[in-house]
């Protein structure tokens, strides 16, 4: 196993080169100036392997905001809580449509596509928040995720969930159509506080990756949540963790992935690895550019992939 790491180790020092050779990052989230400021051509990418061992290269100790790579984590709270009464709020399809797109709701009577899209999290987060307080709600994401890691060095970043509040109208008009629907029980304000503060959610490689083991049966901490929930997040981020790049991410990667404006995506090899990776330039879908690359490559060199 330590020749096993070494080789990963070697692979990704590759990878990190060929992505700095291409020189092409794509730009960075505009809505906020905390995300807008932040100088694209970083990278970083860190995996943890069945064996244990976390082999990383680049800004691997470089902390960003997850945002949407915290709706997996509190997706695994709401079934935790809820379990399948929480299909009853939010689909399992893939959108085809923008993260933050609105044209379904009315059509299918307030029911997000899935949790993963903006509609589905709120959705999410009013499920875990329901008779809690938005702090203590907050409380339990952050134990949760810590000790996914394994490491309690890891915080909200008030500044950007002040911002995301700022700039959160069109949020906000998702909430109170749901709440119109009667598919949110809080109030909007306390959801969306809620919501916006998981996503300015701050992590470096290294810890999202470590976090990311509790989607990986074989080695991941049973303790979280039951293997077979692991199969169902895993297979929603497999249809629905690139919005309405899913399926070029399928196609290209080949595993699991959720990824959020910051530049971040959590993907998942069942059994096999968790990786996280970081670039904070986007595509045209929203999510980071060289870090599909990059997983693209990964998946080349490694030969991971659930489909053969
Ligand atoms: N905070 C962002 C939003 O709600 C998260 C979106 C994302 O990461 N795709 O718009």
């Amino acid at each position: 196993t330590r020749s096993a790491a070494k080789d990963i180790g070697a692979i990704l020092a590759d990878i990190e080169a060929e992505v700095r050779a291409e020189n092409d990052w794509g730009n960075v989230a505009s809505y906020i100036p905390e995300l807008a400021d932040i100088r694209p051509n970083q990278f970083a990418m860190s995996v943890c392997t069945a064996a244990g061992e976390t082999v990383s290269t680049g800004d691997a100790m470089t902390r960003f905001s997850i945002q949407s790579v915290s709706k997996v984590f509190t997706l695994a709270l709401a079934l935790g809580r809820h379990g399948d009464l929480l299909w009853r709020r939010v689909g399992k399809e893939p959108s085809g449509n923008p993260f933050n797109s609105i044209i379904q709701l009315e059509v299918e009577n307030g029911t997000p596509r899935n949790p993963f899209v903006n509609a589905g999290a709120i959705v999410t987060t009013d499920a875990i928040l329901e008779g809690r307080k938005p702090r203590d709600t907050l409380a339990e994401i952050l134990r949760f995720i810590r000790s996914a890691a394994e490491d309690d060095d890891i915080w909200i970043n008030d500044r950007v969930a002040r911002s995301e509040e700022r700039t959160g109208d069109r949020n906000y008009a998702i909430a109170h159509f749901l709440r119109s629907c009667g598919n949110l029980r809080g109030e909007c304000a306390l959801v969306l506080g809620t919501y916006f503060h998981h996503c300015a959610i701050e992590m470096t490689c290294v810890q999202l990756a470590r976090a990311g083991r509790f989607l990986c049966s074989a080695f991941g901490d049973q303790r979280l949540i039951p293997t077979e929930r692991v199969r169902s997040i895993n297979a929603l981020m497999m249809t629905c963790g690139h919005y309405d790049g899913s399926g070029e991410f399928a196609y290209r990667v080949g595993f699991p992935g959720k990824s959020g404006v910051g530049g971040g995506i959590l993907a998942v090899v069942p059994n096999v690895a968790s990786i996280a990776v970081w670039s904070p330039g986007l595509n045209d879908f929203g999510n980071s550019k060289q870090g599909t690359r990059a997983l693209e490559r990964l998946s080349e060199r490694t030969g991971w992939s659930v489909f053969a």
